[in-house]
């Protein structure tokens, strides 16, 4: 059986729920192989998170160099052990981390690279939405090891228990991949909401909220959702650029994405519409985002995402 490579991400200590649809994808494709490269020390106790699988075998690279020479670093180890074990595949997350290490790791080791992947079958024959999703896309990789990242939220994790080995490996970082080091990290500063891209759900508001947003975040924080935002609501300064979904912005596809005065331009579509769930509340019963929705609501948004938060809450407490 051939073995397929999974870059595991870890998010406050915690493995990513990412990783476990990694691992999913994986399981069809061969044994897996989860990939831990920590800081010295951490390594062990990040790896014995890693009981549900199936996971064949866990690999801890530990080392300094992976904080102060990030991208470099990861890219450097992981295509060491690509050259060394030639496994069929590696697996990386689609975030914008994982795309400029999948692309080094490609470099490095001279194979093909798919991004941004949809599905996985098991002779490793990738699906991709492109084109603002208008093209549906299969493609293999020819050449090499298999570096496909694939989006998160875009399979739903089938586990199992797992008790995989697990081996630590000497491997150490190359010079050459210690060319720009990082001085510090900021991370920006957010509120309590999940991250957009990895949200299981999402509440986004356009140019109809008028820039008051917080219908939408009210309903957004009853249902544990990220809020994001089409273009013409982040131009108009009304929410951050960091949260536009679109062509533009951010791809997500999350299992719930509820378009609050959206009109469902192409554009913001090419961002959210593989979204699994799709609920669209707009006073126009002629926009076009009702083509894509499952439910839709004909009305004011401030009329009905009030009474949607409360029926929520209602609900919970029953
Ligand atoms: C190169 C390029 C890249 C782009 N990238 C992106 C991108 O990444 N993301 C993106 O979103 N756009 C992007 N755009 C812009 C895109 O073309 C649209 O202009 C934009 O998505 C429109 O945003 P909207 O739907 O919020 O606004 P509008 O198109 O103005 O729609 C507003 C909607 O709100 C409804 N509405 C109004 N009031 C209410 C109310 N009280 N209650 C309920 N409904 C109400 C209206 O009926 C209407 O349907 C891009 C454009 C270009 C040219």
């Amino acid at each position: 059986m051939s073995e397929v490579f999974v870059l595991v991400q870890f998010a406050d200590g915690k493995v990513s729920s990412t990783t476990l649809e990694l691992v999913t994808y994986g399981a069809r494709a061969g044994s897996v192989t989860a990939l831990v490269l920590a800081t010295p020390g951490t390594g062990a106790a990040l790896a014995s998170q890693l009981t549900t699988g199936p996971i064949t075998k866990v690999v801890i690279v530990e080392s300094a160099d992976f904080s102060t020479f990030g991208v470099s670093a990861t890219a450097d180890v992981l295509g060491q052990m690509v050259l060394s074990q030639n496994p069929s595949a590696l697996l990386i997350s689609s975030s914008a981390f994982g795309k400029e290490v999948a692309g080094c790791v490609a470099v490095i080791t001279d194979s093909g690279i798919i991004t941004d992947a949809v599905d996985l079958a098991s002779d490793l024959q990738a699906t991709q939405i492109v084109f603002g999703g208008s093209t549906t896309v299969h493609s293999r990789v020819s050449h090499g090891c298999s570096i496909i990242t694939l989006r998160p939220n875009s399979v739903t994790p089938e586990l199992s228990p797992s008790t995989p080995s697990v081996e630590i490996s000497q491997i150490v970082v190359n010079e050459s991949a210690k060319l720009a080091q990082t001085l510090s990290i900021e991370p920006a500063v957010k509120g309590g909401r999940p991250d957009l891209t990895a949200a299981n759900a999402i509440v986004s508001g356009g140019r109809g909220t008028g820039g008051d947003f917080s219908p939408v975040e009210e309903f957004a924080d009853v249902l544990g959702a990220a809020v994001g935002a089409s273009r013409a609501a982040t131009d108009a300064g009304w929410y951050p650029h960091s949260l536009q979904v679109g062509q533009t912005g951010k791809t997500v596809s999350p299992q719930l994405y509820v378009a609050c005065g959206i009109s469902g331009a192409i554009q913001h579509r090419a961002g959210m519409q593989t979204s699994k769930t799709i609920v669209v509340i707009n006073k126009d019963p002629e926009a076009p985002i009702f083509d894509i929705a499952d439910f839709g609501v004909v009305g004011d948004l401030f009329a009905v995402l009030p009474q949607a938060s409360q029926g929520v809450r209602a609900r919970k407490s029953s």
